[in-house]
């Protein structure tokens, strides 16, 4: 009976082992021709100043639209490329793409930022530095306007390598952000020594500021822990009044969400930005 049940078990394991295995080799190889065929767009969130709500910069985020009109989430395409080693290319396009974006939009206002998603894999290569720098070169934009956002779960692990890399980003003027801050805990002891300008707390942490004050809490002390690092602030994923109020009450430089604006396309963008 026992063995017959752990059979099963087994077999079904391996069943939803080989379905996953399938299902991203299927979408690696579409990934592959997406790149190849440029299907891939950019879309830019704005970011607002918290004193007074203007449009102080931008987010780039890869987006994929498909035939029939709908979206594959950047949620499952980016794990994959990471895996692939695809993200290479794909951030290549992105940085890129939005390295132009943002020329277009200085021509109106010349001080917009635009901050850009890297992944860590990207500086394992000897000349991600020297191809940022051509692209800024390229574009004709200003380092100081380039914002490079990398995830806590990678910075918090002490790599000296990257480090190095992102100090000389940071000694051309180029803005290194610390993004969805305060999910990956192992880094807090490590955090003043870490090579970041600017840090982006997870929308996880304002979720549910308004209905609960352990959440609030702990909101407040993850804002506090960041400022006393003398860490420029941006709060993300502010869906509401509220939240918006919370980050301008705690002195939050910046703001990015739902509440604000939404990611849209270069088309949509230029005509919000003011002169
Ligand atoms: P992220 O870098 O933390 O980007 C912010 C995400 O939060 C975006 O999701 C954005 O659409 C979403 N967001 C912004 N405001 C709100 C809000 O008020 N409420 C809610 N619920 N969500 C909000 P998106 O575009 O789906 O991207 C998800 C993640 O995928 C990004 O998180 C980033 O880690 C990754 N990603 C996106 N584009 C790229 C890329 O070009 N390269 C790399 N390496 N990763 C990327
Ligand atoms: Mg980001
Ligand atoms: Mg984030
Ligand atoms: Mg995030």
């Amino acid at each position: 009976e026992a063995k017959i049940k752990g059979g099963n078990t087994y077999s079904i394991f391996n069943h939803e082992m080989a379905m996953r295995y399938e299902k991203q080799y299927l979408l690696r190889a579409k990934i592959q021709r997406g790149i190849e065929n440029k299907e891939f767009a950019v879309h830019f969130q704005p970011v607002v100043s918290a004193v007074d709500h203007e449009i102080i910069g931008f987010e780039a985020l890869a987006r994929w639209p498909q035939a029939d009109g709908s979206y594959i989430p950047p949620g499952d395409f980016i794990p994959v490329a990471e895996q692939t080693g695809q993200i290479i290319a794909l951030s290549e396009l992105v940085l890129e793409n939005a390295l132009e974006s943002l020329a277009k939009l200085q021509k109106i206002s010349p001080h917009l930022t635009m901050a850009v998603n890297l992944s860590a894999q990207l500086f394992d290569r000897g000349n991600s530095v020297d191809s940022i720098i051509s692209a800024l070169h390229h574009f004709q934009v200003s380092p100081s306007t380039l914002h490079v956002e990398l995830t806590e779960s990678v910075l918090s692990k002490d790599h000296a390598y990257l480090s190095k890399k992102l100090n000389e980003l940071r000694a051309l003027g180029i803005k290194v952000s610390l993004d969805d801050f305060g999910t990956g805990f192992s880094s807090l002891g490590l955090l003043h020594q870490l090579p970041v300008d600017i840090i982006k707390i997870d929308r996880s942490f304002i979720k549910d500021i308004s209905a609960s004050s352990e959440s609030r809490k702990i909101a407040e002390s993850v804002i506090h822990l960041a400022k006393s690092l003398n860490k420029e602030l941006i709060v993300e994923g502010v869906e509401t009044l509220a939240q918006a109020e919370f980050a301008v009450i705690h002195k939050c430089d910046a703001i990015q969400g739902f509440y604000f604006h939404r990611p849209m396309p270069l088309a949509d963008i230029l005509p919000l930005v003011n002169s």
